[in-house]
């Protein structure tokens, strides 16, 4: 069966550039959130990101165009039961996600596929909860989704090939390019970047380095685009505890336990560059360390 609309649950940093991608790809894209300005936000964002592709290049305005005439909104989850493909990118909490799909299925038709972005989550447990293991899948993408070439296909224990190639296709429609990782906490991007980022907060916590030295050692001394901190406030930092959680549960390693540092960035509602401050404070012209 050709995937022709995808329903996309979440319109946050991750959604809208998933709504981007697919409607740029020719799909039919439905977004829902609860928060009514989170859509607003997303299509103004979608609408930024899509010029500055233009600008550079890469598309024409006719594309940017037909792209936009692709996508639609709605608050109304059940709106999307009529998509071919789902792809949740809500919240990374399993019970956010449990309960989305739980209302999906009275309302999806019987070959539609469901898939998750989660960054960490159990797979073949958020599939046990739905009336099609079989057509559940990980579909995750990198920040930001219009830049990033790879996407993890993940399958859950019970995920048929059928559904598996289907996703592959997509992704490869998409002008992307897939890497399979099994269904263990975190897959394959996020078990070991996570405890990295972590590493790093350890570093700061420990007063080994500020924030300043230890995004620039890394920069300069491994060659990463970003220094690990940076990154961290980019990704947003309860995503960055919500995968170190998942990971510290889920294989039961003190290796992996969640920097106190972090913690306390999060209990502070400072969660990175979406609320303007993090391990850098971003209200000004460019950003100054908080630490
Ligand atoms: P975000 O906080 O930017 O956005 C989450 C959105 O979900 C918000 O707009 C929120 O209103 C919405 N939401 C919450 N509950 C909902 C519900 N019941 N129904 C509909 N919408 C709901 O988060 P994000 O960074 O976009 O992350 C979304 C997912 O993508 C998470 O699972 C995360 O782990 C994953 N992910 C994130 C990154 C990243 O770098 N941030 C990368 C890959 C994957």
């Amino acid at each position: 069966m050709e995937i022709r609309s995808v329903g996309v649950v979440g319109a946050g940093q991750m959604g809208n550039g998933i709504a981007h991608v697919f409607a740029l790809a020719g799909y039919d894209v439905l977004m829902t959130d609860i928060s009514e300005q989170a859509l607003k936000t997303a299509l103004e964002l979608i609408d930024r990101n899509l010029d500055r592709q233009i600008a550079r290049g890469k598309i024409t305005a006719e594309d940017k165009a037909a792209a936009l005439g692709r996508i639609r909104t709605t608050l109304t989850l059940a709106d999307l039961g009529k998509c071919d493909l789902i792809i949740e990118a809500a919240t990374e909490r399993e019970t956010v996600k449990q309960a989305i799909f739980e209302d999906l299925v009275p309302h999806l038709q019987p070959h539609t596929i469901l898939t998750s972005n989660t960054s960490s989550i159990s797979i073949t447990r958020l599939a046990s909860r739905t009336d099609r293991p079989e057509k559940f899948m990980g579909f995750h993408f990198m920040n930001p989704v219009p830049v990033m070439q790879l996407v993890e296909l993940i399958r859950g224990i019970a995920t048929d090939d059928a559904t598996y190639e289907a996703c592959l296709k997509v992704v490869e429609r998409l002008g992307k390019t897939a890497a399979s990782a099994e269904d263990f906490p975190a897959f394959i991007v996020n078990r070991i970047l996570m405890p990295m980022i972590n590493e790093a907060v350890y570093t700061l916590y420990e007063g080994v380095g500020n924030v300043t030295s230890i995004d620039m050692a890394m920069k300069l001394g491994t060659n990463h685009p970003m220094g690990p901190l940076e990154l961290a406030d980019f990704i947003g930092l309860d995503t960055c505890l919500a995968i170190m959680n998942v990971l510290h549960d889920g294989l039961a390693d003190t290796k992996y336990r969640p920097c106190p540092l972090l913690v306390k960035y999060v209990e502070a509602g400072w969660l990175g560059r979406k609320t303007q401050r993090g391990f850098y404070d971003y209200r000004g012209e460019t950003p100054v360390p908080t630490r």
